[in-house]
């Protein structure tokens, strides 16, 4: 009888743990927060993983690693599945600063709510609560009547409602009103906006026929008016948001659209984009139509969205004349689009503070876009004062503050940029690209800049409430 030899290789396999065994050993937390199904086929896969790590190995070696013993594959098992599931964390829905200086930032999430919108969503609006109730009648009340009351007061339109954004407000608005027939647009304003609204588009999809008048640069009054004929339903204005044609440029106002609209027996709709509920020019932004100057020129429906300027929830307003927007509400189409009561608990929150007249101060889009250069130039300094004295004498960061500038984002207002002081960071043994990642992997994530090869921090769209947290992952790099 011959002894069966064992090659080196199939000895150290023989070594791996069992997926029971890395199971018992490492798992029991993981399981409980990601359940015993999830993390056995994980641990299946860092098993399996280690057996082609260990037979590369071993090949490559020429059969001389008997030193791996089992405890030291078992640990090795325990800390890979661990490293799995920590970088598993990345894809989650969770909080991250945001120190890039992009205000109404679309891949973050655009505008961050205010304590009041939060607080209604989690302690109202996320239980049961009176979305389609009425607690004086004990009946069916209407869906979110408030919020659109304090729509229409806002922007002294007649009537209001709200679907999911404002792409859906556009497609919404053109199908109940232009459906069959012509929507006029002047060359100008057929843009694409975030990569994946695009104006001729959403005309196609909602059945209206475009027809383009004008030039890009310059559209006049008479272009319209030439082409209004009896399929015509709307004249469509359209903010270029994110899009700019600067000098020799013309378009008729609102105002002369609006009658000549009326003359003909058509319909003005705008979609504003970010649209704003009051001036902001005191802060440069001079082009972003407000809402209610538009409604008092004369348009019949104007959309725009609830988490750009108006630093709300992803959402899209539409307001404007009582009868057009009874008749949207009753189209098919409403009742696919709209919102629900998350959505419309944070809207009412944060259009309550527009009413309240403390929008500046609430509204954290608001409180962003209203701080002075001076006052972050102070919180720079004193965020730079308070890592100098958290870090311990060999850290390894360097750091210095420079004049730069802020975004305003999501396509709101993209030739205004406000002055900022940002903290330019360098660290001894990271390349920028290498901190960049270090503070995007961090908990929680700091999502920073790379600026002429450093990286740098813009407190301007830091709240305050959130530096301590900043500071501890700039001491622990
Ligand atoms: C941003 C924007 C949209 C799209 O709004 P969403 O709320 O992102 O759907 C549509 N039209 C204009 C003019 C915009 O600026």
């Amino acid at each position: 009888m011959t002894k069966k030899v064992l090659s080196p290789e199939s000895e150290i396999l023989r070594r791996l743990p069992a997926v029971d065994a890395l199971l018992r050993s490492a798992a029991e937390n993981l399981i409980k927060q990601y359940g015993a199904k999830r993390i056995t086929a994980a641990a299946r896969a860092v098993c399996d993983e280690l057996r082609q790590e260990v037979r590369q190995m071993t090949l490559g070696a020429n059969g001389t690693n008997g030193e791996i013993s089992r405890e030291h594959l078992l640990e090795k098992a325990e800390k890979q599945l661990v490293k799995f599931f920590e970088r598993e964390q990345n894809f989650r829905t969770q909080r991250v600063i945001n120190a890039t200086g992009v205000i109404i930032h679309t891949n973050l999430g655009r505008a961050p709510l205010s304590e009041a919108a939060i607080k209604a969503i989690s302690a109202e609006a996320a239980r049961y609560c009176n979305l389609e109730y009425n607690l004086e009648t004990g009946k069916r009340g209407r869906r979110a009547a408030r919020v659109e009351h304090l729509l229409a007061a806002l922007t002294g339109a007649e009537n209001a409602l709200v679907v999911n954004n404002c792409a859906a407000a556009a497609f919404l608005v053109l199908t109940v009103l232009a459906r069959g027939g012509e929507a006029i647009v002047s060359r100008g304003e057929l843009v694409e906006i975030g990569g994946d609204f695009r104006v001729p588009d959403v005309m196609e999809q909602s059945g209206a026929i475009l027809r383009e008048v004008g030039a890009t640069n310059r559209t006049k009054l008479a272009d319209y008016e030439r082409a209004i004929n009896e399929n015509t339903r709307v004249l469509m204005k359209v903010h270029p948001s994110n899009y700019r044609i600067i000098g020799f440029t013309e378009s008729p106002p609102l105002k002369d659209l609006a009658d000549l609209a009326h003359r003909s027996g058509v319909l003005l709709y705008e979609d504003a984009g970010s649209g704003a509920l009051f001036d902001m020019s005191e802060y440069g932004l001079t082009d972003e139509p407000i809402i209610a100057e538009s409604i008092a020129a004369g348009a019949d429906i104007v959309t725009f969205s609830g988490d750009k300027l108006l630093g709300g929830v992803q959402s899209g307003l539409i307001v404007g004349r009582r009868e057009i927007i009874e008749k949207i509400r009753k189209h098919p189409l409403y009742r696919a689009l709209r919102v629900d009561k998350l959505a419309y608990a944070a809207l009412e929150a944060t259009l309550a503070a527009f009413e309240r007249e403390t929008a500046w101060q609430e509204i954290p889009v608001l409180q962003m876009i209203s701080q002075t250069p001076e006052e972050i130039a102070q919180r720079t300094e004193k965020f730079a004062k308070k890592l100098s004295e958290s870090a311990t004498e060999n850290s390894a960061l360097k750091y210095e503050s420079i004049a730069g500038k802020s975004v305003i984002g999501g396509g709101s207002a993209p030739d205004v940029q406000p002055e900022t002081t940002l903290l330019a960071v360098k660290h001894n043994k990271m390349s920028a690209d290498k901190l960049e990642e270090t503070l995007r992997r961090s908990r929680p994530p700091v999502i920073a800049r790379i600026l002429e090869d450093q990286v740098v921090i813009d407190l301007r769209t830091v709240a305050e409430s959130e530096e301590a947290e900043l500071l501890e992952v700039f001491v622990k790099l």
